[in-house]
């Protein structure tokens, strides 16, 4: 089979195109003919090493496809089964195997590409909004990248739940992009951001922050969040946030400060099955857009890096295998 192979760290040149055996699956898991593979930003931390995975590996955690084998323990799915998933790994490639337990059906009406780029960025969205801070009517919260793949999904979900949102981008077509999926506000990324965050709350600050972006942002994130907020610090796109004196957090405001991680918002079968059934289902009932703003061929993987890490996308962006 095609697949993308990583041999040492380092750029997007180190993403290079191999042919390997089809992988089987072992008896918890299935073995998925990939049709979309979805390419987050944590795919971009394995490939430079920042999360150490042992070389050679094939890169990706999310897919969609059908099933062309199934273990012997499994239950739930059969050969033909439409399936997406958002933690399995080596998904740059025509073949891939996923245990079962991370495996989810895709309803019809769902595309292959959306299904295979929706599950974890729309979790994503899903548990920062209804777990990490439950943000209710009439919160305030800000939100950086607006116009990025969680960016996009979180704006939605929280403008539907009378939330308002502020978010940041960098160019005016992502303002754009931004304030169709909702946002109240937007700004840009700059040193005067607390102070316009202030303004637009009365001088209190938001009550929560969802910090995707880390290094370039965490520092104006504790200045914009009121007192007795929330910053949940959720990556590290522009680079990870130092170690830093947790007297900080008592001099700006008693503020909570956590750092989720999708793996412990999806901690079992039915916590798995409610995020993906509410990211599916408003999928099929047209509350949640996901725009696949880019597609790529599979042996393109250099590309698509290229692009998502000098932001020059948009929303979700997918691998096609052929
Ligand atoms: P995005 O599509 O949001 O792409 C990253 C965006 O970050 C860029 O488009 C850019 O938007 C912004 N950005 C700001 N500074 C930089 C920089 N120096 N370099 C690159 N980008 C920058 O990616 P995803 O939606 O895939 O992921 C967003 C974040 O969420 C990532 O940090 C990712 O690791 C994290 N994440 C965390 C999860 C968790 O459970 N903890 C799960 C899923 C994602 P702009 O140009 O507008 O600033």
């Amino acid at each position: 089979m095609r697949a993308i192979q990583i041999l040492e760290y380092g750029g997007p040149e180190v993403l290079r195109p191999a042919d390997l055996p089809s992988p089987r699956p072992g008896p918890a898991e299935i073995a998925v003919a990939v049709d979309a593979v979805g390419v987050n930003y944590i795919d971009t931390y394995f490939r430079t090493g920042a999360y150490p995975r042992p070389l050679p590996f094939v890169p990706g955690v999310e897919g969609a496809g059908r099933v062309t084998e199934v273990g012997a323990e499994v239950q739930g799915f059969a050969v033909g089964d439409r399936v997406a998933w958002a933690s399995g790994t080596d998904t740059y490639a025509q073949h891939a195997v996923v245990p079962a337990a991370v495996a989810v059906h895709v309803p019809s009406g769902v595309d292959d590409a959306v299904a295979a780029s929706a599950l974890l960025q729309g979790m994503t969205a899903h548990y920062l909004i209804t777990s990490t801070y439950p943000a209710r009517r009439g919160d305030s919260v800000l939100m950086h990248a607006g116009a990025g793949g969680v960016g996009l999904l979180l704006t939605q979900m929280a403008a539907a739940r009378g939330i308002r949102v502020i978010t940041t981008v960098s160019t005016d077509e992502k303002a754009e992009l931004s304030r169709a999926a909702g946002a109240a506000h937007v700004l840009r990324y700059g040193p005067d951001l607390p102070e316009q965050v202030r303004d637009l709350t009365d001088g209190a600050g938001v009550d929560a922050v969802y910090d995707g972006v880390g290094l370039s942002t965490f520092d104006q994130s504790l200045c914009c969040v009121r007192m007795r907020g929330t910053v949940a610090l959720f990556g590290a796109a522009s680079g990870a946030v130092p170690p830093f004196d947790p007297q900080r957090l008592n001099e700006a405001g008693s503020v909570f400060l956590t750092r989720p991680t999708l793996a412990h918002y999806v901690s079992g079968r039915a916590e798995l099955d409610w995020r993906a059934g509410a990211v599916f289902a408003a999928i099929a009932d047209g509350d949640l857009d996901v725009r696949v703003a880019a597609r790529y061929a599979l042996d393109d993987a250099v590309r698509a890096h290229t692009d998502l890490e000098a932001r020059r996308t948009t929303g979700s962006i997918v691998l096609l295998p052929g």
